[in-house]
């Protein structure tokens, strides 16, 4: 049966990729958007508000997407739980801790599908890495995730408010993959968060890992191309390099092989199969560490951004 899907917050992610993916999904129908500034498809049912959506939508739709920045995801995804509605959550699934477990325990008491996904998690050389450390003891590790903000979060005044994240939103991309690579679990000693004077959150952070030599550098000042790697160095001796947001693996300098349909596709995927199951699905290690780093973080304010 065709899963009859909504996308709430029609912005960068919905348009770029969640489009894209779902129209490619013999397991979707898009049957509506909510949105209050995007141009949905034309055709499209269009609502200014989710309330409106899951209103008007009644018994015409299964699923929904929520693709809005995370301050406004809980109450969003708590109203579709409430509706009966299977809910995929984009990255982070919300703005606190506090908030995923409402909504993984919503979901569960009311049987309904509920997806956070990572779609970093979906990255081609993700799952090799992950067989390729299990049981491995890691001797280093460093996660460099460097970008320029002004490509990538061009005009988003969101992202620098206080649940926005700031660096740490393209940074929990790497942390996820990292929590999902890593045989170990990670935890923040220390975090030095370099923060705009006209800003809530950091432009650039270091997190400092518990075990020697395992670092961190989120940096959104680097305007020469990007840079999303994390290498790590295995006691045995191994050296394993993921590049490109987890695109490319090199392991002692060798490139390997490894294929993915595309990290949405993917996550599409998966969620199809969570909705025939009616499971739950919610990984918060991600962003438990990067509330861990809110707590511990020594904060340096610098220039502001403009
Ligand atoms: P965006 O371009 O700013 O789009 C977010 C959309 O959410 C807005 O266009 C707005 O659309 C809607 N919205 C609803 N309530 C809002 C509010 N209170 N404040 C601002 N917007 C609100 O952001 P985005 O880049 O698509 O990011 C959305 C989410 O996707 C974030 O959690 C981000 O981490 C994740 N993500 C982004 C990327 C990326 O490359 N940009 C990649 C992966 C994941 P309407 O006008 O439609 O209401």
């Amino acid at each position: 049966m065709t899963v009859r899907v909504a996308i709430i917050g029609f912005g960068k992610i919905a348009q770029d990729q969640h489009l894209p993916a779902i129209e490619a999904d013999p397991h979707f129908d898009l049957v509506a958007v909510s949105t209050r500034s995007g141009q949905p498809p034309a055709g499209l049912p269009c609502f200014a508000q989710p309330a409106e959506l899951f209103e008007g939508m009644a018994g015409k739709i299964d699923a929904v997407a929520i693709c809005t920045p995370p301050a406004v995801r809980h109450a969003i995804a708590r109203d579709a739980i409430a509706a009966g509605l299977a809910v995929l959550l984009e990255k982070p699934p919300a703005s606190t801790l506090g908030e995923v477990e409402d909504l993984e325990r919503r979901a569960r008491d009311a049987g309904t599908c509920l997806y956070a996904a990572w779609h970093s998690q979906h990255a081609p050389a993700v799952e090799p890495t992950a067989r390729l450390l299990k049981g491995e003891q890691i001797a280093k590790l460093h996660i460099s995730w460097r970008e320029d903000v002004r490509k990538y979060h061009a005009g988003q005044e969101w992202i620098w408010e206080p649940s926005g994240f700031g660096v740490l939103d393209p940074g929990i991309n790497a942390l996820s993959i990292a929590t999902r690579i890593l045989p170990e679990r990670l935890f923040v000693e220390d975090a030095q968060f370099f923060i705009p004077s006209n800003k809530q959150a950091p432009i650039a952070a270091t997190l400092t890992f518990a075990g020697v030599g395992h670092s961190a550098d989120f940096d959104w000042r680097f305007d020469d191309g990007e840079e999303w790697a994390i290498r790590i160095e295995t006691a045995s001796g191994r050296k394993i390099q993921l590049c490109d947001g987890g695109g490319r693996l090199l392991v002692d300098g060798e490139q390997q092989l490894a294929e993915s349909r595309g990290e949405y596709p993917s996550m599409y995927a998966r969620f199809a199969e969570l909705i025939a199951a009616r499971q739950v699905e919610v990984d918060r290690e991600p962003l438990r560490i990067v509330a861990d780093a809110f707590l511990v973080a020594h904060r340096q304010l610098i220039e502001p951004f403009a």
